[in-house]
C-alpha cells in the first residue's frame, strides 16, 4: 500500500487514539494515525492521576522511569465548605500521578514499535464513504491530500467535529466544564498519598478543586468550573480558602495550563458504516471526576480490535461494527451513567448539605466502608454499597426529592 492507502486510519493522538492504533497495528494490520499538533505529547492540561488497576487494564503498569510523578497515592482528603474533611485510604497505593506529555509519549512510542505510521501537523477535515472505502481529506501544512482507507478510528478530543459530519452524535457542549491548573512547588502541609478535594461551590462551581500532589511539597492544583474565567476561580481559591490558602501562601506557579473536560456521558452511537469514535471524543469521561484516560483507553483497545477483525473478515459494515458498542458498554456504561447521576446529585447540594453529607459519611463505620469498597474506576459499586447505609437515608429522602423536581 502507498502512504495514501491504509486499512485503517486513526484521527488523533491522544491516549485513545494512540492504545486504538496500537492495538490494531499489533495484529498485523496497516494503520496510520494523523494529528493535527505539530507533535505527540503535548496535553499538560491533564492531572494525569490514574488507577494502577485502570493501567493494568490497558497493560501499562511498567511504565519507564520519569513518566511516574507520584507512585504512593493511597487514597483521598474530602473537603465540606465548612472546611470539614473525611479521609477514604486504601492500605496500599491506587493511583499514580503521570506527566502526562511523556506518558502520551510513551504510548506513541509503544504504536510506534508495532508499526503504526504517525503524521503530526496533519488535521483531517473530512471523512466520505465511497462504495465499501472511506476517503479521508487532510490540510498539512497548507496542502491538501487525500488518504484513502477501509476504517476510521476516531479519536478527537473533547471537541469533535467529524462525528456530525457522519451522522453521529457529539458529546452535550452544556455539561463541558472548564478547567484551570497550575504547577506549584513550595507547598506546606500535604501530604504525598492523599489528593485533596474540595467540594465547594463557591469556588468550583459545577465540580470540584483539587490538590494533587507530585512530592510532599510541589502539587498540580486545580479545579473546573461551569462558569469562566475558571482562572479566576483558581486564583480566588488560592487567595481566599480558608484551609488550602495556608498550605499555598509561598507556593510558586511553575506552570498554568488551561482545558475543557465533557462531563455529559457518553453518545449512545459510538459507531456507523466504517467508523468508530473513542474516548473524550464519545463522552468515555467520568461525570464524577473528570478522569478519561482508563475508560478511553479501555474502550479505544476494544476499536483496534474490532477495526482488526473487520479487516480480516473484509466487515466494515456498521453491523459488524456494533460489536465495538456492546463491548464497551457492557464494560462501563452503567457505571458512567451513575456517575452522571452522583455528579448531577451533588451540583443540587447547597453548602449546608455538603457540610452534612460529609459529617454523615465520617461516621466510622460509613468511611470504612468507603475505603473498602471504593474504587476510583468502579464507582458503582460504592454507590450501590452506600445506597444498603440506613443512617443515609433520611438525607437521601429530603434533598433526592428536591433533586427529583429539578430534573
Ligand atoms: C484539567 C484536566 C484534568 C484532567 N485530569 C485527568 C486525570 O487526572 N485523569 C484522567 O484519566 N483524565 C484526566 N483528564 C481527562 C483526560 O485528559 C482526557 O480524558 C483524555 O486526554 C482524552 O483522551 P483522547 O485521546 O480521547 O483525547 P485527547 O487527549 O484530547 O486527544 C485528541 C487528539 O486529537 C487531535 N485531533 C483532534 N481533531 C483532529 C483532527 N480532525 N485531525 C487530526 N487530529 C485531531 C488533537 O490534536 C489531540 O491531540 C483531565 C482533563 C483536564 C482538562
Amino acid at each position: 500500500m502507498n502512504a495514501n492507502e491504509t486499512e485503517i486510519v486513526v484521527v488523533g493522538g491522544g491516549p485513545a487514539g494512540l492504545i486504538s492504533a496500537k492495538t490494531a497495528a499489533a495484529k498485523g494490520r496497516s494503520v496510520i494515525l494523523f494529528d493535527s499538533k505539530d507533535k505527540i505529547g503535548f496535553h499538560e492540561h491533564c492531572a494525569g492521576l490514574l488507577s494502577i488497576q485502570g493501567l493494568k487494564d490497558l497493560n501499562l503498569e511498567k511504565l519507564p522511569s520519569g513518566i511516574i510523578q507520584n507512585n504512593s497515592i493511597k487514597g483521598a482528603i474530602i473537603f465540606s465548605p465548612s472546611g470539614k474533611s473525611i479521609t477514604v485510604e486504601k492500605e496500599q497505593p491506587t493511583a499514580y500521578v503521570v506527566n502526562r506529555e511523556k506518558f502520551n509519549i510513551h504510548l506513541y512510542n509503544l504504536a510506534t514499535e508495532v508499526g503504526v505510521n504517525t503524521e503530526t501537523s496533519s488535521r483531517v477535515l473530512k471523512v466520505e464513504r465511497e462504495n465499501k472505502s472511506l476517503i479521508l481529506k487532510l490540510g498539512k501544512k497548507n496542502a491538501y491530500r487525500k488518504v484513502v482507507s477501509r476504517i476510521a478510528i476516531l479519536a478527537e478530543g473533547r471537541f469533535p467535529q467529524i462525528n456530525k459530519q457522519i451522522g453521529l452524535p457529539i458529546p452535550s457542549r452544556n455539561s463541558i466544564v472548564f478547567s484551570s491548573m497550575y504547577m506549584m512547588k513550595n507547598l506546606k502541609d500535604i501530604n504525598p498519598n492523599f489528593v485533596e478535594i474540595y467540594q465547594d461551590q463557591r469556588f468550583a462551581p459545577g465540580f470540584f478543586t483539587w490538590i494533587i500532589p507530585t512530592s510532599d511539597t510541589t502539587a498540580k492544583v486545580g479545579l473546573a468550573s461551569t462558569n469562566v474565567p475558571a482562572r479566576n476561580f483558581l486564583n480566588l481559591f488560592i487567595q481566599k480558602h480558608p484551609i488550602a490558602r495556608k498550605k499555598l501562601e509561598n507556593a510558586v506557579i511553575e506552570k498554568r495550563t488551561n482545558g475543557a473536560i465533557p462531563l455529559g456521558s457518553f453518545i449512545r452511537k459510538t459507531f456507523t458504516d466504517n467508523i468508530m469514535v473513542v474516548g473524550d471524543a464519545a463522552g468515555q469521561t467520568k461525570p464524577t471526576t473528570g478522569g478519561g484516560v482508563i475508560f478511553g483507553g479501555v474502550a479505544a483497545q476494544f476499536a483496534g480490535q474490532i477495526a482488526s477483525d473487520a479487516i480480516i473478515q473484509e466487515r466494515y459494515d456498521a453491523r459488524f461494527l456494533s460489536q465495538y458498542s456492546k463491548l464497551w458498554k457492557r464494560k462501563f456504561s452503567s457505571n458512567l451513567t451513575i456517575m452522571r447521576l452522583v455528579r448531577n446529585y451533588l451540583n443540587s447540594l447547597n453548602e449546608k448539605e455538603i457540610n452534612r453529607l460529609l459529617l454523615i459519611l465520617n461516621n466510622p463505620k460509613v468511611k470504612h466502608k468507603i475505603s473498602e469498597k471504593g474504587d476510583v474506576d468502579n464507582q458503582k459499586k460504592i454507590v450501590m454499597n452506600l445506597l444498603t447505609e440506613m443512617r443515609l437515608w433520611p438525607f437521601i429522602i429530603k434533598t433526592g426529592f428536591k433533586f427529583l423536581l429539578n430534573l
